[in-house]
């Protein structure tokens, strides 16, 4: 690792605050529609596939909120923009292995994907040597099929239903659990699975009133999320340009 792989280009500098600001003035607009403050909306920038030195240039335009969705490639990138001192709040977004419980909680602020009871517990286990709590989003499978990752809401299923999920990161003590995370389904409509979201939120407050957090939309659809109700939006290519492989 070289001082210069965070080093920040002019060029690149202006093309990252032009995106902010075309994102930053989306939100605005959605939370104008939905009558809402903006100041609600919690902007994460998703930076996978791109390098420290875009996070360090996001940090100096003033995101404060960076996520990432592999540890192997977070572990490391949040290594280089600490070097750089800068200490942004890290999400992790993406599935995670339980075997990767333990790097996560190193560097992550909060987790947003925990959609099993054997997660949360692993999850939990690894904390142990944190000095503060990490906040959990159990993430809700809005279609019902746990296949693609989520909890399933009205489950009792004792390992990936909803209650069950945030029951166990509720009563762990080195878990704070904050909300809930979704990603509209392929083939959903984005209104329709928001929809479904803000049902299944709803009742969800009603047993954990403090866990109002909820993380939905990303670049293509964040708007949507924020008329439902989305307390954080995930946007990774609308801020830094498309990725080069889907991921
Ligand atoms: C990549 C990713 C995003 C951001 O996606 P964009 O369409 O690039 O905004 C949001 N959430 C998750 C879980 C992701 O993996």
């Amino acid at each position: 690792m070289t001082d210069s792989s965070a080093t920040v280009r002019p060029d690149r500098r202006a093309e990252l605050a032009n995106g902010l600001a075309r994102v930053r003035s989306r939100i605005d607009d959605a939370c104008a529609r939905a009558g809402r403050d903006p100041a609600e909306v919690t902007m994460i920038a998703v930076t996978k596939t791109y390098p420290a030195s875009d996070v360090v240039a996001l940090a100096g335009l003033g995101v404060a909120d960076v996520g990432e969705n592999r540890d192997q490639e977070a572990a490391g990138k949040v290594a280089e923009v600490a070097a750089a001192g800068v200490r942004p709040r890290w999400h992790f977004i993406g599935q995670l292995q339980r075997n990767k419980a333990r790097s996560v909680v190193r560097y992550a602020d909060v987790v947003h994907s925990v959609d099993s009871v054997r997660l949360a517990r692993a999850l939990a286990t690894a904390t142990a040597d944190r000095e503060v709590p990490l906040d959990v989003l159990v993430q809700v499978s809005v279609d019902g099929d746990g296949a693609r990752g989520g909890a399933l809401p009205g489950s009792a299923d004792p390992d990936a239903g909803l209650e069950p999920v945030a029951g166990a990161v509720a009563d762990a003590s080195g878990l704070r659990l904050v909300g809930l995370m979704a990603v509209a389904p392929l083939g959903w409509e984005p209104e329709r699975a928001f929809a479904r979201l803000a049902e299944v939120t709803g009742v969800f407050r009603t047993v954990h009133p403090g866990a109002t957090a909820l993380s939905a939309g990303m670049s293509g659809d964040f708007e949507i999320a924020i008329q439902y109700g989305a307390t954080h939006v995930r946007v990774g290519s609308a801020l830094l340009g498309m990725r080069p492989t889907l991921r």
